[in-house]
């Protein structure tokens, strides 16, 4: 339902929280975040409200310099906090949020576990994570695995991920939206600008079947093969 992702030089925590629930005017039933904090990725998800994701998160006061958040409106498997986005591939190397549905999940489930991996959730979401880290496990860069995932998937989708041990945002948007913001210090993605807009009023707006890479040190939009140039718009709120 709704997506807001950071990377950049402070801790994203404090604007993932805030991107959350700037997004709870769309409605949502399970919010969560996603961090890379040097050792891993670590997820933090609850079904329910977002104050309880807050209580939850500002207990252990994690700090990272990329994370990824998602406001849930859950359209396969029910609200739990199983079910709640980010979702992880089995080594837990990367974690995906997701708006939208995945038509073709049951085959790709069906031949992902057929191959192995173990399914968590319900969800249509997960089959991503898994489909990017099989397609990592053939010695794939990780925009080459993140491509070749998005390739196979059928449907609806806007789609941010992280990997460990990478300082990156890799985000991409088929008939959902998805928007990045671009502040002093920080790159954004988020579904919608209001996820962002205290931080920065200045926007790319993508298109189905972009792709984008986002660093401390800029972004690269792709559409298959090419490198995309957008203009970057100013948002006037008023
Ligand atoms: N289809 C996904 C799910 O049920 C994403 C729903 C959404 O857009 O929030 O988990």
């Amino acid at each position: 339902c709704g997506i807001i992702a950071r990377v950049g030089t402070e801790n994203a925590v404090p604007s993932l929280l805030k991107g959350l629930s700037n997004l709870e005017y769309r409605g949502y039933d399970s919010a969560g975040i996603a961090l890379s904090n040097g050792h891993g990725i670590e997820v933090f998800k609850r079904e329910g409200g977002i104050d309880r994701l807050v209580d939850h998160v500002t207990q252990l006061e994690p700090s990272t310099d990329v994370g990824i958040g998602h406001t849930r409106w859950s359209t396969h498997g029910p609200p739990t906090d199983v079910n709640a986005h980010p979702h992880t591939d089995c080594t837990g190397s990367l974690a995906v949020v997701h708006n939208g549905i995945i038509e073709n999940h049951d085959a790709l489930r069906s031949r992902l576990e057929a191959a192995g991996h173990e399914f968590r959730s319900d969800t249509d979401t997960e089959v991503v994570p898994h489909l990017i880290e099989e397609h990592l496990s053939t010695g794939r860069s990780t925009t080459e695995a993140f491509h070749a995932a998005l390739a196979e998937l059928s449907g609806s989708y806007a789609i941010a991920m992280i990997h460990e041990g990478e300082t990156a945002i890799y985000a991409a948007r088929n008939g959902s939206p998805m928007v990045l913001g671009i502040a002093d210090g920080a790159l954004f993605v988020a579904s919608d600008v209001p996820a962002f807009l205290e931080f920065t009023d200045r926007v790319v707006y993508l298109e189905d079947g972009h792709a984008v890479r986002a660093t401390p040190d800029g972004y690269t939009i792709t559409e298959g093969d090419e490198v995309v140039h957008r203009p970057v718009r100013t948002v006037d709120w008023t």
